[in-house]
């Protein structure tokens, strides 16, 4: 079986972009691949946080996971496998500085801190944070990668530095893992879609999966369609709108709409509708799964950790030869 890595920060509720852009890709991927999901905390720590908040979210993250259909025995928290580091730090030397510079989301979010606080601390982890990435993806010796598109990057500095690990230790070691997107590896803003949707723009810029019918209906109702700015053809919104609907598989709705937005009869409240009713749809039976698990929360997190075990196995084994490799000594 092809192997399949990925991993999501717990940075508080999944949104929709997450889901659409991963997590549903994620549970399908289970049934034909050997598949391992992380939650990715030590990625947490590269701007300031609250301990009891980074706690909470991970296990947050963990419960909604679980709840959206992702296996338990699939499952690890990065922390419990702290191999993830080590093998971070190997191979942030043979990544450059330069390569590291380049990365747009280290732009993006450096900019986000100076815009905010102009003494923000831009940490040496924000920027050194697609090796550990890296690490995450080549531990387990991954071929491929299901992510969003905003990932792509990331994931060709995984293989250029799986390469020259490979050159230079002369040694085909590492796999070369390819990225694997859904059918929206974007998801846009519903307050502005001219943005990815992120939680980091502010609360109407994301669905929060796991929120109340009403809010979700609202939400849709209220997403940008129109700038009104001379649009010629369809405008991101409403594109975006319309993804939605293929993302939920209303094929025969999608069909029916796009045939009257050709006609020039599409009224934007019916798309709203329709997808707000899709999406409740979908979603309902995560929230009632979610509320069932969290009634065995104490036995659910043991699973957990034993999952996490399993999974550190591999790591482990994966760093025994990396030491071998590159000339570190061993204990045993
Ligand atoms: P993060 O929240 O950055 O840990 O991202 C978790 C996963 O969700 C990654 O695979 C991202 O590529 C994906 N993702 C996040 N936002 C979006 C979006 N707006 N559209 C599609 N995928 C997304």
């Amino acid at each position: 079986m092809k192997k399949v890595l990925s991993a999501i920060q717990p940075t508080g509720d999944l949104h929709l972009g997450n889901y659409f852009g991963a997590v549903q890709n994620w549970v399908k991927l289970q049934d034909n691949y050997d598949c391992k999901y992380g939650v990715v905390d030590y990625h947490c720590m590269t701007m300031p946080y609250k301990a009891s908040a980074l706690r909470e979210n991970t296990w947050k993250m963990v419960f909604q996971l679980l709840a959206c259909g992702v296996k338990v025995e699939n499952v690890f928290v990065q922390s419990f496998v702290p191999e993830h580091v080590e093998l971070s730090w190997v191979l942030s030397c043979v990544c450059s500085y330069g390569e590291l510079s380049r990365m747009t989301q280290f732009k993006d979010k450096t900019d986000q801190l100076k815009d905010k606080d102009k003494d923000a601390l831009v940490s040496s982890g924000l920027f050194l944070y697609p090796v550990l990435q890296a690490a995450d993806i080549l531990i387990y010796h991954a071929d491929y990668v299901p992510v969003g598109k905003d990932q792509e990057q990331h994931l060709e500095l995984s293989r250029n530095i799986a390469q020259r690990f490979n050159t230079q230790f002369e040694k085909e070691y590492f796999v070369h893992p390819e990225p694997l997107f859904t059918e929206i590896p974007k998801l846009l803003s519903l307050a502005d879609p001219n943005k990815k949707m992120s939680k980091s723009l502010g609360e109407k810029h994301y669905v929060n999966l796991f929120a109340e019918e009403d809010r979700i209906r609202k939400q849709v109702k209220s997403a940008v369609t129109d700038t009104g700015e001379g649009q010629i053809g369809m405008s991101p919104g409403v594109k975006n709108l319309f993804e939605l609907l293929v993302a939920c598989n209303e094929k025969t709705i999608h069909d029916q709409l796009m045939q009257d937005f050709h006609n020039g009869a599409l009224k934007y409240s019916a798309l709203k509708e329709a997808v707000g009713e899709a999406l409740v749809q979908l979603i309902s039976p995560f929230r009632d799964n979610l509320k069932a698990l969290e009634e065995n929360k104490k036995q659910i997190k043991e699973q957990v950790k034993d999952s996490s075990s399993n999974i550190r196995k591999v790591a482990q084994q994966t760093m025994k030869e990396v030491r071998e490799i590159t000339g570190l000594l061993s204990l045993k």
